[in-house]
């Protein structure tokens, strides 16, 4: 079809802002690529011209093919949100380094397998937009975050320097930056303390907010001109202060 929307593949669409943003951009008519462990829940969202594949972000090759067999079935990807991640947020000293090893496999190597899967693509078509996951903890640190701050802090020097990189190809690297968003990331803190003081932050502010809130800015940031790029989306609760 002539007129169809390009394809837009996902990382962790099975659960909070990657659900979010897959709903969205199916509203808005694109072909999906949607990517998770858990298959179950990417088949429970029910969206149209969706390719569901249960991929492990860490696994390169895995996600090179569920890229490779969507865009035999619906063209080039021309977003990829790199936006699978963990929250093995803890006392530093206390925690297990496997929880390090966790964030790092797959907030950093698993963004990095991600662009990997496209990027030469877009160069190729000078066309495409890499949406890349980091966090307002990717700006500046907070307590228990010593690691999930390294990755997101990652994830925006790489981002910058992609960006820098693929400006000249007319490729963008957009990043995300939100504060306290509410889905289900919370699940994967462990320590009880870390998870306490956490949720006595957030209902201190007065809850966080819909990832649906997320997933807006970021359609808007896409449809905007090839040729005119929001380099970065931060955005928190109002009463988020830090
Ligand atoms: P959720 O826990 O709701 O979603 C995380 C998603 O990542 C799930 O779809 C999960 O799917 C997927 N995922 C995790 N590990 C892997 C893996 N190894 N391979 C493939 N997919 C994986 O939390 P959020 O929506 O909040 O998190 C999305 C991103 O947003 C993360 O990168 C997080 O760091 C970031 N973020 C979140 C904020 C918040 O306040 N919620 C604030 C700032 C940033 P499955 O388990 O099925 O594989």
């Amino acid at each position: 079809m002539a007129d169809r929307k390009p394809l837009v593949a996902i990382t962790g669409a099975s659960s909070g802002i990657g659900e979010a943003v897959a709903r969205a951009f199916s509203a808005a008519g694109h072909p999906l690529l949607l990517m998770a462990r858990r298959l179950d829940r990417l088949e429970a969202l029910g969206l149209p011209d969706a390719v569901l594949k249960k991929v492990d972000v860490r696994d390169r090759d895995a996600l090179a093919a569920a890229v490779r067999e969507a865009e035999d079935a619906y063209g080039p990807v021309d977003m990829m949100f790199a936006n699978a991640g963990v929250a093995r947020l803890g006392d530093i000293a206390a925690q297990p380094p496997e929880d390090w090893d966790e964030m790092i496999d797959i907030n950093t190597k698993g963004v990095m397998n991600s662009v990997h899967a496209v990027m030469n693509g877009m160069i190729a078509r000078k066309h495409g937009t890499l949406v890349m996951m980091s966090s307002i903890a990717g700006r500046k640190v907070y307590p228990d975050h010593t690691v999930y701050c390294g990755t997101k802090f990652f994830v925006h020097a790489v981002s910058e320097s992609l960006r820098e990189y693929l400006a000249p190809h007319d490729v963008r690297v957009i990043v995300v930056s939100p504060g306290i968003i509410d889905t289900e990331v919370l699940d994967g803190v462990k320590d009880e303390t870390t998870l306490a003081n956490y949720r006595a932050n957030k209902a201190a502010i007065g809850g966080g907010i819909s990832a649906d809130i997320v997933a807006e800015l970021i359609i808007d940031a896409y449809d905007k001109p090839q040729r005119a790029i929001v380099q970065e989306i931060v955005i928190t609760p109002t009463r988020q202060k830090y």
